[in-house]
């Protein structure tokens, strides 16, 4: 769409492609604020961490991407330093696609990562995403490990126990793997406990997230194609994560055509059902397949992660496994589901600004705290990190769980 236009410059060929839809934003500015019309107190709030970190119109919410667009298709504005900083400094959260009303709607996310892609052309790309991406091609994980290392997590008792066909296969993501490796071994204490038919995946690779979201689609397009044999290999019909971002990459990303999934775009040739974990569990909850031991008697809220929640709309399932815990008090921060506020890691933005992403992460746990909760939960490696490091760094008495470590403590074996 929009390579037609006589003013528009053809060599921006990714966001040429979406001009159409970039021309239907408005400049309302909605896409700044959450606001839950019809509400009591009718809430609104700021939803946009770059927004809220950088206060200037050209870094808040969608409507400062469909600016940078316009400028740069029309040779109105160069490919800067300044404007690669507006660029890459989104979470990719998608808290404004969230509130935006307009035809824009369903290509804002896109056009974020088409600006990002637009970048690479011209090198503007922040040095720390320029590593992990030289590294991902040679070793499949963003964290600058071995490949070889990967299973790592997994003591030797559990892999010799693993089937070498089974109904799923456990995408472990790379956080989970190489950093938060408590909640692998938690998700698979879990299946085992549950009676799941799943197995582990000895040649994982990552599952493209970081690469689909700053922008490097052909790239990823190279890790789906990979991670889709694997469910060949194991007889398997399909994937269950633990990871908010795995979770959309193989659900959305890998199985969904334009203008959110790349299927048609990159000719991705795959199609298989993708559950998050604690949909898996909270099906069995409903059907009294779970039986719990003891009681967890603390108050816990939840963080809904960008990429399980607004992108993927999954909201209701951990909150499920949560008020079925024995003893769980279970408390909302008053921005949740769809108007939850981003951890702030996602987007590349951890690893190019880590002072500004723990920034946003203190906010939340800030939030979290107001609510009298003593633990922290979600069900994202990724946020755990950053929330989990802005508990730590805050000094905070917060206790950052995964909602798989809060379960594991008190399953019936
Ligand atoms: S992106 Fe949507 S919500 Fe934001 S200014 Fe444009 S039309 Fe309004
Ligand atoms: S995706 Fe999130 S961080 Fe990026 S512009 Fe939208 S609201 Fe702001």
């Amino acid at each position: 769409m929009g390579a037609e236009h006589p003013l528009v410059r053809k060599d921006y060929e990714k966001l040429a492609e979406l001009y159409n839809y970039i021309s239907m934003c408005t400049h309302c500015s909605n896409c700044k604020y959450l606001y839950e019309y019809g509400a009591k107190e009718n809430f609104a709030a700021i939803g946009c961490p770059q927004g809220d970190k950088f206060k200037l119109d050209s870094y808040f919410g969608s409507r400062a991407k469909s600016s940078l667009a316009r400028g740069l298709l029309k040779d109105k504005l160069q490919f800067t330093d300044s404007v690669m900083h507006a660029v890459f400094t989104c979470t990719t959260c998608g808290a404004c696609q969230q509130m935006c009303e307009t035809d824009f709607k369903p290509a804002i996310m896109r056009t974020i990562e088409a600006l990002r892609a637009e970048a690479w052309r011209f090198g503007k790309v922040p040095e720390a995403i320029k590593r992990w991406s030289n590294h991902i091609k040679v070793e499949r994980n963003p964290y600058m490990e071995k490949h070889s290392d990967r299973l790592n997590w997994l003591p030797n008792s559990v892999k010799e126990s693993l089937p070498k066909k089974a109904t799923y296969v456990y995408f472990v993501g790379c956080t989970a793997s190489y950093r938060q490796k408590q909640i692998a071994l938690a998700t698979v204490n879990i299946f085992k406990a549950l009676g799941v038919d799943f197995t582990v995946a000895q040649d994982e690779w990552c599952c493209g997230s970081p690469l689909f979201r700053t922008g490097q689609w052909e790239l990823a397009k190279e890790f789906a194609e990979h991670n889709a044999t694997l469910l060949d290999r194991y007889g398997a019909e399909g994937f269950i994560t633990s990871c908010a971002g795995c979770y959309k990459a193989l659900k959305k990303d890998y199985q969904e055509g334009l203008p959110e999934g790349y299927k048609d775009k990159l000719g991705i040739n795959f199609e298989a059902k993708v559950l998050h974990s604690t949909q898996v569990i909270a099906e069995m909850i409903r059907k009294g397949e779970v039986e719990f031991k003891g009681k967890f008697e603390k108050v816990v809220t939840y963080h809904d992660p960008c990429h399980l929640g607004r992108h993927c709309e999954v909201y209701e399932d951990p909150r499920e496994v949560l008020k079925a815990i024995p003893g769980l008090k279970f408390v909302e921060m008053p921005r949740n589901r769809k108007f939850s506020f981003c951890c702030g890691a996602g987007g590349g933005v951890r690893a190019a600004f880590p002072e500004y992403s723990l920034e946003t992460a203190a906010k939340r746990v800030a939030e979290a705290e107001e609510t009298g909760a003593e633990i922290l939960t979600s069900t994202c490696p990724f946020c755990y990190r950053n929330l989990s490091d802005a508990i730590t760094l805050a000094g905070s008495k917060m206790k950052m769980m995964d909602v798989t470590e809060i379960l594991s403590e008190v399953l019936k074996k």
